[in-house]
């Protein structure tokens, strides 16, 4: 197992939309940030609908000392639009990106200027030569709009072609399904780390509802164990802690490059994770 300072450990908010949301992330931002994570990621709405509070939540936290990257999605936007983002976060100092195509939003037909994630890393490469490190989307289980796995990794390929740095992972709950597309990108001269993407298991109706629109296969008897918790919050939490503490034991012990985690702006299951990790 690599040790802790080889690793990149990374961990994912949404910009608040209240006054409430933005305190408790302060809060969230403060514990998670004694960690000492190599960044904090924020994340963007589709079609840009987050677009100023992904903005001000980066330089909030970037302004407390440690790396914030950006997710951006280009679907739905034009080139003028995501260049004055790019500038901005440029002239502010963030150099970290984690570079999407994201999803139409309900309602909006037109894709915009840009079609596919590669076609935003390559604009990105264009404007700012090696400013921002880049990661880009990585799916083990297969994207659920990809033809079929193998178009999937060529399209992946791409992405990493036009200059990504590093990759997170849609989640997971099957580590076999990591370790196998992890082969199948090194086959494919694919050498970019891989950060498996973290998702702690909080509420069962979100985390169902989440992984269908997301293509993220629930394995059976993770779901018979989480049926029969029913609406038991605090049950379902330490049956989540141990399982995902489990999963990302078993995938940093074969070697995976770190962990992202998929906070959802909450702090104590990814810190119960973290001390389980022994990190
Ligand atoms: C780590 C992570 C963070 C995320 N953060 C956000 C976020 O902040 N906001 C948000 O809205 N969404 C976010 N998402 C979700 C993401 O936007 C969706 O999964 C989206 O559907 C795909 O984005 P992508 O960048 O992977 O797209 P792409 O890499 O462009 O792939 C999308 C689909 O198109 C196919 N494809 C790619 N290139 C081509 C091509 N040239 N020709 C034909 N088909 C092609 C791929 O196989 C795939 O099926 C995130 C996902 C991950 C894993």
């Amino acid at each position: 197992m690599s040790t802790k300072t080889t690793l990149s450990f990374s961990f994912e908010f949404y910009p608040p939309k209240t006054a409430e949301g933005a305190a408790n992330l302060r809060v969230v931002h403060q514990q998670l940030k004694a960690l000492k994570p190599d960044f904090f990621s924020v994340t963007f709405g589709a079609g840009g609908t987050t677009r100023d509070k992904t903005y001000e939540t980066v330089l909030a936290i970037q302004n407390q000392g440690i790396a914030a990257a950006p997710h951006l999605s280009c679907i739905a936007s034009t080139q003028e639009n995501i260049a004055d983002i790019l500038q901005a976060y440029q002239q502010n100092g963030v150099a970290k990106i984690v570079a999407l195509r994201g999803d139409l939003p309900s309602g909006m037909m037109s894709a915009g200027q840009f079609r596919y994630a590669n076609e935003l890393v390559n604009f990105i490469r264009q404007q700012t030569g090696d400013f921002f490190e880049i990661h880009v989307a990585a799916y083990p289980e297969v994207h659920p709009q990809a033809m079929n796995a193998a178009m999937d990794l060529q399209h992946f390929k791409r992405k990493v072609e036009a200059g990504a740095n590093a990759a997170i992972t849609q989640y997971f709950y099957n580590a076999d399904s990591y370790f196998y597309f992890r082969d199948e990108c090194e086959k494919h001269g694919i050498t970019i780390p891989i950060i498996p993407g973290i998702m702690p298991i909080t509420n069962y109706a979100q985390l169902f509802r989440f992984s269908q629109m997301c293509g993220a296969d629930i394995p059976r008897w993770l779901y018979k164990r989480l049926e029969q918790l029913g609406d038991d919050r605090e049950a379902i939490s330490q049956f989540g802690i141990e399982v995902v503490s489990k999963l990302a034991q078993r995938l940093l012990e074969n070697n995976a490059p770190g962990l992202h985690f998929y906070t959802m702006n909450q702090a104590t299951p990814t810190l119960a994770i973290w001390q389980n990790l022994g990190l």
